[in-house]
């Protein structure tokens, strides 16, 4: 559809970044273009509504940037989940596989409560590492996941197919 071509438009492909043979989907055009943005923006407040989230997390460091003006324009609070040894008060850490190595990811132990219903924003899905590893992170805090939502899903990775468990019937929406 119409919002389906405009984000597509604004993102770009850069070949052989950060290493040979990736094509790595640049998302500053459409940061930079207030049209897409504000359009991007408003569908995922949208989505936050419909699913009845009350908190969105947004994860380092793109998904800061999609998920902040979400979380004003849907009037819920902004979470965010961070590479490891950033935050600076008590946080819940979880690792994950990468296809070289493990990362973590980071949580404030005290940034969700029992009951919250988050929607978990980032730009891309590519294998689903981070994402996973982000819902392992809110379900550990106690708190209930209402969804996920990425602008871009990179579909031959199968990051949807490694994130059906965590998921756990609650919908992954690639715009
Ligand atoms: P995953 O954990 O799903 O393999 O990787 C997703 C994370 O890596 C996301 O946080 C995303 O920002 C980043 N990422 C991976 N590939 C791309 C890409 O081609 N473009 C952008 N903008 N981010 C990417």
């Amino acid at each position: 559809d119409e919002l389906r071509t405009l984000l597509l438009s604004r993102i770009h492909d850069v070949p052989d970044y950060p290493r040979p043979g990736v094509v790595f989907k640049d998302i500053t055009p459409l940061l930079a273009d207030p049209a897409a943005f504000g359009a991007l923006t408003d569908a995922l407040a949208a989505l936050c509504r419909a699913y009845r989230a009350d908190k969105v997390v947004g994860l380092e460091a793109r998904g800061f940037i999609l998920a902040a003006p979400v979380a004003v324009s849907a009037g819920v609070g902004f979470v965010p989940v961070r590479k490891a040894g950033k935050l600076p008060g008590a946080t819940l850490r979880q690792a994950y596989d990468l296809e070289y190595g493990t990362a973590e990811i980071e949580l404030h132990a005290d940034a969700l409560r029992p009951g919250d219903r988050v929607l978990v924003i980032d730009d891309v899905l590519a294998t689903g590492g981070t994402a996973e590893a982000s819902l392992h992170l809110i379900r550990r805090a106690g708190a209930e996941v209402a969804g996920v939502a990425v602008l871009l899903e990179l579909g031959f990775l199968d990051g949807r197919q490694r994130l059906q468990a965590s998921l756990d019937g609650a919908p992954l929406e690639a715009l």
